[in-house]
């Protein structure tokens, strides 16, 4: 075994995540780095992390990352069209728990944890994660998560609701202008709901 940390220690993770130049983005802080690396569980239970394993690990990753990202163009596309405001990603600078930025970077980053990208370490093709959840035979990426997975009509009929008063022309924006509206002007009311449903869809994946 290498060197240890005991977590949650943030100079260490983010430093180990400089030395390794890796392609998930430094701001995820510990929990989201730990999670993006199949270590959520060592950081929830405060357990010492193998920095040389998890470095490795992050190495891996970042390879198998890049050779996804070739072909797993859409996966670009998304980050791409979601549109940056100014300067940094508002929900890192607003009060937002420390989970809910975690949860928000990692679905703007493609990495959080529904189908799209945990069929991907599986070896599933992309049109083959479908979603575990409505079992709908549907690609379970972003869009489907977040607008269209029936299972979260009731949960996201109250966020919808709360959208509306705030976006007047809601209902005539394209999906990916909802989600750029979304992470740049209402990341409070997004983190909330991508919590929600995010818990509910653990809930029943682990029942
Ligand atoms: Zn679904």
């Amino acid at each position: 075994m290498g060197q240890e940390c005991k977590l949650p220690v943030s100079p260490n993770t983010q430093s180990l995540f400089k030395q390794c130049n890796t392609a998930i983005p430094s701001f995820l802080g510990d929990s989201g780095i730990l999670i993006a690396v199949g270590k959520g569980n060592s950081y929830n239970r405060l357990e010492p992390v193998d920095i040389d394993g998890t470095k490795s690990i992050i190495v891996n990753q970042e390879k198998l990352s890049w050779a996804d990202s070739i072909k797993d163009k859409p996966k670009l596309d998304f980050l791409a069209n979601i549109k940056p405001a100014i300067g940094a990603e508002p929900y890192l600078k607003m009060n937002i728990t420390r989970y809910e930025q975690s949860l928000l970077c990692q679905l703007r980053y493609g990495i959080l944890q529904i189908q799209l990208e945990t069929g991907r370490y599986q070896g599933q093709v992309r049109n083959d994660r479908h979603c575990k959840i409505c079992e709908g035979g549907v690609l379970e990426d972003q869009y489907h998560f977040v607008f269209k997975c029936p299972a979260y009509t009731l949960r996201r009929g109250i966020f919808i609701d709360r959208i509306k008063d705030k976006v007047v022309n809601w209902n005539t924006l394209s999906e990916t202008e909802k989600f750029t509206k979304l992470f740049n002007e209402h990341p409070r009311l997004l983190g909330k709901f991508v919590k929600d449903i995010f818990l509910y869809r653990k809930s029943i994946i682990y029942k």
